[in-house]
């Protein structure tokens, strides 16, 4: 067993989309060879980076609704607008 896992071919692993017998090998290799190791690593790593920018763009996308959602039920100058954000966020931290 001398040749190496692609990227491609780890992602499968990763992803629980390699067979049974595919699997067993690549977790033999990996146990063996830590470039590989360190390429899947580097995989999950990227995953980690993409939910957590995925979650950041949820919180983004959310304040944003919030706020479109104020400016029509609310005719109140941006000034207050400021405000009410800052207090929810405070309230956020005490809970
Ligand atoms: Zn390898």
């Amino acid at each position: 067993m001398s040749e190496h896992y692609k990227k491609e071919e780890l992602e499968l692993f990763r992803n629980h989309q390699m067979s049974f017998l595919g699997r067993m090998a690549c977790q033999a290799h990996l146990n063996k060879c830590s470039k590989c190791a360190d390429r899947l690593k580097e995989l999950s790593e990227d995953d980690d980076l993409i939910l957590q920018l995925r979650a950041a763009n949820q919180i983004f996308e959310s304040i944003i609704n919030e706020d479109s959602a104020r400016e029509t039920t609310c005719h109140s100058s941006k000034k207050t607008k400021k405000t009410q954000f800052g207090t929810k966020r405070e309230r956020n931290v005490d809970s």
